[in-house]
């Protein structure tokens, strides 16, 4: 069911992230650890998002195919470094398309989000709240998906002036009153800071002295991985990671 991360500290090169360890991304999307829930591969596409150094916002590239097959990819993460990444590799629920544009990370102004997991009874179990969204965003969804209502429905609220952890605290918890057994690992950065929940999902975060990285698995069997248990708010930034009860 997918799988993501997000890493703030000192630039690195996309591929320490995306190729270069031992379980890193790229790996992920075709011998996951930890899939609960279903899936076992996750060819469906991929995304990766980065903040170019005082740039206001992110770049992203996102395909429709596995991320092995992109055969410039490789390239273009050896020779770019960021110090905010946020990237994901998609297994989609079935039911849902196959297209680049559902693939996260989705994107808004200075934010990249992604969804792990699978909103239950999709789409009527959501919606009533789906109603409270202007729209002209319902019109202009990324892809028929949970995963971009979800990235709606967080965006409503970051428009709105709503704290990052607030917003994304409040659709978690609205959307698994309303649909029960979702599985919602969400995943938002406007790369200073990062938000990520667990609910139905592996999670795994990385704090050091200047970087904090959060990943569905661990990239590699180092010591300083910490599994995040289910239920969890994840507020990090570079080298600073706070988890509290959702
Ligand atoms: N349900 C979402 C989709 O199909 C996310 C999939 C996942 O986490 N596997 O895009």
């Amino acid at each position: 069911m997918c799988r993501h991360l997000g890493y703030l500290g000192p630039p690195v090169p996309l591929k320490d992230l995306l190729f270069d360890p031992p379980h890193a991304l790229a790996t992920q999307a075709w011998a996951p650890r930890d899939m609960r829930g279903g899936g076992t591969v996750n060819a469906d596409g991929f995304g990766v998002g980065w903040w170019p150094p005082g740039a206001a916002a992110p770049v992203r590239h996102r395909s429709a195919m596995p991320i092995w097959t992109d055969a410039s990819l490789p390239l273009l993460a050896a020779a770019t470094s960021a110090g905010a990444v946020l990237a994901a590799v998609r297994s989609a629920t079935v039911g849902m398309p196959v297209v680049e544009t559902a693939a996260a990370p989705f994107t808004d102004g200075r934010w990249l989000f992604s969804h792990n997991g699978v909103v239950r009874g999709w789409p009527s179990a959501v919606a009533a709240q789906a109603r409270d969204l202007p729209v002209e965003d319902l019109l202009t969804l990324d892809a028929p998906t949970d995963s971009a209502i979800l990235w709606a429905m967080v965006r409503a609220r970051l428009r709105a002036g709503e704290p990052p952890a607030k917003a994304v605290a409040t659709v978690v918890t609205e959307v698994a009153a309303a649909a029960p057994g979702s599985r919602l690992n969400l995943l938002l950065s406007d790369g200073r800071q990062m938000i990520a929940t667990t609910l139905g999902h592996a999670l795994s975060a990385r704090s050091l002295r200047d970087s904090t990285l959060i990943s569905s698995e661990p990239l590699d069997p180092g010591p300083a991985w910490q599994p995040v248990p289910d239920g969890r708010l994840v507020v990090a930034t570079a080298g600073r990671l706070e988890i509290t009860s959702l």
